[in-house]
C-alpha cells in the first residue's frame, strides 16, 4: 500500500508517529493510500525548518519572490491534467471540475504574481514640520493554512501563494482525504525557486491543528472547513494571539423572481446545485421561487432535469458529476433526506439508493429534490454538503428576501431577474458575503476578495485580493524628521497638528 508523508524542508519525508487515515479511491470505494497523521512533534520540526527559512525569505525583494510565482505558473501549466486526474481520484469530482479547481487557485497565484505592487507602502511628505511619514508592510514570520477536502488545489493556493508572496513560510496542514495535490504544489514551488521550507506541507488530523494552534512561533492560521472547527479554531487562536481568518459551511439561496427566464434559472440551479456532487460551499442549496405560480413552473421543469442527471465515475468526462468524498459522506446525506421527509417535507426526486453498475462499491448518490421545505426543518437549518436542493416557496419578494439574510449562514446567494431595482436592492440589503445577479456561483475573481458572513467567516479580512496581502502582513508606521540640532528645547505636551 502507498503511503504518503510530509513535505518538509524541500524533501518528502515519511510519517513517524505510527498513526494513518485511509485515502480513498471514491469512484471504486477502495482504499488507494495511507497518509501519515503528524505528531505534535512533527509539527513542532515543521515550524523550527520554516522559521529557519523566513527571514533570508523575506530579505528576497519581491521581484525575486515574484519571479518564484511566475515560474511556479508555467510548470503547473505543462502539470494541469495529470494533477487534476490525481486530484479527481481522491477527491471524486469529475476531471473537468478538478481542472477548474486547479484553475481558481492558479488564478491566486497570478494575482500574487504583483506582489512588489501590492507591498508598496503609504508616504505623507510634510506632515508637520520637517516631518515625514510612511507606512510598510511587514511579513509575519510563520504562518499556518488549514484547508477542507472540497478543493485540494485552489484553496491552498488561495491561502500559500500570497503568504508566501508577501515573504512569509507556510505551513499547510490539508485535509487527510486528499492530500496528494497539496504535496505536489509544494513540490512544483521547490522547482520553481523557492527555498526549501518556505512551502512545509504537514499531514494530520486534530492532533496536528491543535499543535498548530499552539505553537507560539506560528502568528497566524487560515482555515477553511466546517463551522464549528471554524468557531473552533478562531477561538483557540484568539488565546494564543494568533491572527485568524476561519471560513466555514454554507446554505446558498438562490430568488427566483416572477420575471426570470425560467430556462436560465434552472440551468443555474442544475449546475449550481449538483455540480461536485454538491460538495462546495457556494453551492445552492435552497432555491427560492417567489410566488406559487413560479413555483409551479419551476417545479415543472427542475424535476426531469434532476431526473436524468449523469452521475458517473470522476474520469468520465461526460458525467454531470462523481461520487462523493466517503462512504459516511453518502450515509449523512441520505441521514439528512431521510429527517427532510420524516419532518414533511415533499421529497420529488429521491437520489437514495442510487448504484452505478460496474461501480457498486463506490460512494455515489443520485439527485434529490424537496418541495415545500419549510425554514423550521433540520434540512434547511442546517448544511447537507450533498446532491440535495430544498425549494422554499416564498409567497413575496419580502419574504425571500427575509430568509438569507436571517439564515445562520452567509456564505453566497443569488437573486435571478430581469427586473434591475429589484436586483438593486436586494444587493443592497440581503445580509450575505458574496452575491450574484443571474449568477448562481458568485465566487469573486483572484483580486476581489472571497469571503461569508455569520456563521460562514469568523474574522474580519477575506481570502485572496487586497484582504489576504493584509492579513499575511503587518503594517508598521515610520514618523521620521531629521533636525539639525535641538531648536527649542523639549516639549512636554502632547504634538498635534491645530
Ligand atoms: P472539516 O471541517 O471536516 O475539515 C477541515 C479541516 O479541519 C481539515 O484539514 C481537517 O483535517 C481539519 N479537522 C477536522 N476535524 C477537526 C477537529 N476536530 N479539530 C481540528 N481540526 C479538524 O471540513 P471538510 O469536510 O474537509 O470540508 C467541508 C466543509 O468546508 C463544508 O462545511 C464546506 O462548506 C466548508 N467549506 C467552506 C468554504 C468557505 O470558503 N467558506 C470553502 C470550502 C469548504
Amino acid at each position: 500500500m502507498r503511503t504518503i508523508g510530509h513535505y518538509i524542508g524541500g524533501r518528502n519525508v515519511g510519517g513517524e508517529s505510527g498513526r494513518f487515515a485511509d485515502v480513498f479511491h471514491p469512484s471504486t470505494g477502495e482504499v488507494q493510500a495511507k497518509v501519515a497523521l503528524a505528531s505534535k512533534a512533527e509539527m513542532r520540526a515543521a515550524v523550527e525548518n520554516a522559521k529557519a527559512a523566513q527571514p533570508a525569505w523575506a530579505a528576497t525583494n519581491p521581484q525575486k519572490r515574484a519571479r518564484v510565482m511566475m515560474r511556479f505558473l508555467e510548470l503547473i501549466r505543462g502539470e494541469h491534467d495529470a494533477l487534476a486526474e490525481l486530484l479527481a481520484s481522491e477527491h471524486g469530482k469529475t476531471v473537468p471540475d478538478a481542472k477548474g479547481d486547479i484553475q481558481r487557485g492558479v488564478e491566486v497565484v497570478e494575482f500574487a504574481c504583483g506582489i512588489p505592487h501590492l507591498l508598496k507602502g503609504e508616504y505623507t511628505e510634510g506632515a508637520g514640520p520637517g516631518i515625514d511619514v510612511y507606512s510598510l508592510r511587514q511579513p509575519l514570520g510563520v504562518v499556518a493554512g488549514i484547508t477542507p477536502f472540497n478543493f485540494p488545489a485552489m484553496i491552498p493556493l488561495w491561502k500559500c501563494a500570497p503568504a508566501i508572496a508577501c515573504g512569509n513560510a507556510f505551513i499547510l496542514k490539508p485535509s487527510e482525504r486528499d492530500p496528494s495535490v497539496p504535496i505536489r504544489i509544494a513540490e512544483i514551488f521547490l522547482e520553481a525557486g523557492l527555498p526549501p521550507g518556505i512551502l512545509n506541507v504537514v499531514n494530520g488530523d486534530k492532533e496536528a491543528v491543535d499543535a498548530i494552534l499552539d505553537d507560539e512561533d506560528i502568528k497566524a492560521v487560515g482555515f477553511v472547513g466546517s463551522s464549528h472547527i471554524a468557531e473552533y479554531i478562531y477561538v483557540r487562536a484568539a488565546e494564543t494571539g494568533k491572527r485568524a481568518q476561519c471560513f466555514g459551511g454554507a446554505k446558498n439561496h438562490m430568488i427566483i423572481m416572477p420575471d426570470a427566464d425560467m430556462g436560465q434559472a434552472v440551468d443555474a440551479l442544475i449546475g449550481a446545485g449538483y455540480g461536485s456532487a454538491g460538495e462546495r460551499c457556494m453551492a445552492i442549496s435552497v432555491a427560492v421561487p417567489v410566488g406559487e405560480q413560479t413555483a409551479d413552473r419551476l417545479m415543472e421543469k427542475l424535476i426531469p432535469r434532476v431526473e436524468s442527471l449523469k452521475i458517473g465515475p470522476s474520469h468520465d468526462g461526460s458525467a454531470d458529476y462523481g461520487p462523493l468524498v466517503t462512504r459516511e459522506a453518502v450515509q449523512k446525506v441520505a441521514s439528512y433526506i431521510n429527517k427532510g421527509v420524516a419532518e414533511g417535507a415533499q421529497l420529488a426526486v429521491d437520489g437514495r439508493g442510487f448504484k452505478l453498475q460496474g461501480y457498486e462499491n463506490g460512494f455515489y448518490m443520485g439527485g434529490s429534490l424537496f418541495d415545500r421545505v419549510t425554514p423550521d426543518m433540520t434540512i434547511y437549518k442546517e448544511e447537507i454538503f450533498g446532491p440535495v436542493l430544498s425549494v422554499v416557496r416564498a409567497k413575496d419578494y419580502e419574504e425571500a428576501l427575509a430568509l438569507p439574510s436571517t439564515h445562520q449562514y452567509g456564505n453566497g446567494v443569488a437573486i435571478f431577474t430581469q427586473d434591475g431595482d429589484a436586483a438593486r436592492d436586494f444587493t443592497a440589503r440581503v445580509n450575505v458575503g458574496m452575491v450574484g445577479v443571474n449568477v448562481p456561483i458568485p465566487v469573486p475573481i483572484a483580486y476581489h476578495t472571497f469571503g461569508g458572513w455569520k456563521r460562514s467567516g469568523f474574522g474580519d479580512l477575506n481570502q485572496h485580493g487586497p484582504d489576504s496581502i493584509r492579513f499575511y502582513t503587518k503594517t508598521k508606521t515610520v514618523t521620521q524628521r531629521w533636525p539639525s540640532g535641538i531648536k527649542s528645547g523639549a516639549e512636554f505636551s502632547i504634538p498635534t497638528m491645530r
